[in-house]
């Protein structure tokens, strides 16, 4: 399929590249390599993001030159091409109108969709920047270090730091040859790991005073009203449920996030013994075995009580009804 997405890119001369809404590491590294690897190939593209980047990777290389928008610049027309990363449908992107073109949807979610032209999907793969990787070197782009810093990035925030279930001996070869090409580890996690705004950390002290426990399970929330009384910003809440998921004896972490319409956003995570991405996907999201998400209809309690149910039911180990 490598093989096939290249032909696809050759044959084009202009792209938007763009990811899911509420873009993770994966998504905006991907994004901002795949954009500078086509430009590097003579191609016009544009990364275009419903949400913009997210503060903590505004240092990326070509992080300035995204745009943010609600749909790809009207000067593209319905031959050119949008590549999409981590999207398992057109909606995740948020972005308006994209049936209109030419789709390459590359993903290496399990829960992946083939809702495009050319669907390159590969969940054996830790991060979507790995097949971002392979890519530039087929079509032999030099990874520089600017390229190699994204690609690095993406690949770090979505093993956990190399620390979910899945990182092997093959995930530190890409590594490897990412640092040597040019990405520093240490420079790379700075702004990750100590980039944090003081809304955030507020936020989190109130999601943790909110933290319940039921045997291997923990859940912690936070509400519209405490979001605007520390100014965080949605990015703010990325990474909260892992403090959940920290606890010795918890098995499965649940972070709920109230949202403007009292729908919540549920972002679940496993220490591995639980698929989670079951439970996200029979909710109409997605994700990993280990960390997947969705959206689900308030109030709190009800949230709460699907959510807790339908993992119960699901895994035995959680003690199920
Ligand atoms: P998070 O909890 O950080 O939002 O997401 C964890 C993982 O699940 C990410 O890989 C993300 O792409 C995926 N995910 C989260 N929400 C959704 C969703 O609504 N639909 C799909 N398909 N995947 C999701």
């Amino acid at each position: 399929m490598l093989d096939r997405v290249l032909q696809e890119i050759r044959a084009r001369q202009r792209f938007v590249v763009t990811s899911h809404a509420r873009p993770d590491g994966d998504g905006i590294g991907s994004a901002l390599a795949m954009g500078q690897i086509l430009r590097v190939m003579g191609k016009d593209a544009e990364v275009v993001m419903h949400d913009g980047v997210p503060r903590i990777y505004h240092n990326l290389p070509f992080a300035e030159r995204v745009i943010q928008a609600d749909s790809v610049p009207a000067s593209f027309s319905g031959s050119d091409a949008v590549i999409l990363l981590e999207c398992d449908s057109t909606q995740r992107t948020l972005l308006d109108g994209l049936e209109k073109y030419f789709l390459i949807n590359i993903d290496h979610h399990a829960s992946g969709r083939n809702f495009a032209h050319i669907n390159w999907i590969d969940s054996t793969v830790m991060a979507t920047a790995e097949l971002v990787f392979r890519l530039a070197r087929l079509a032999c782009v030099p990874v520089d270090r600017d390229i190699a810093t994204c690609l690095y990035t993406a690949l770090m925030t979505d093993t956990g730091s190399f620390m979910f279930e899945g990182t092997n001996e093959h995930t530190f070869t890409v590594a490897r040859e990412l640092v040597l090409a040019g990405a520093d580890p240490a420079l790379c996690a700075r702004p990750i790991y100590f980039g944090h705004s003081t809304a955030k950390l507020r936020l989190l002290g109130a999601a943790l005073s909110n933290l319940h426990r039921e045997g291997p399970l923990a859940w912690i929330w936070v509400t519209q009203e405490q979001m605007t009384r520390f100014g965080a910003r949605e990015e703010d809440c990325e990474g909260l449920v892992n403090y959940a998921l920290s606890i010795a004896d918890v098995q499965v972490a649940i972070f709920f996030r109230e949202l403007a319409d009292r729908r919540f956003r549920i972002s679940l995570r496993s220490k591995g013994e639980v698929k989670v991405s079951t439970v996200a996907e029979y909710f109409g999201g997605g994700g990993h075995k280990c960390a997947s998400g969705c959206s689900i209809d308030g109030p709190l309690a009800v949230a709460v009580s699907r959510i807790v149910d339908r993992l119960r039911a699901e895994a035995a180990v959680l003690g199920a009804d």
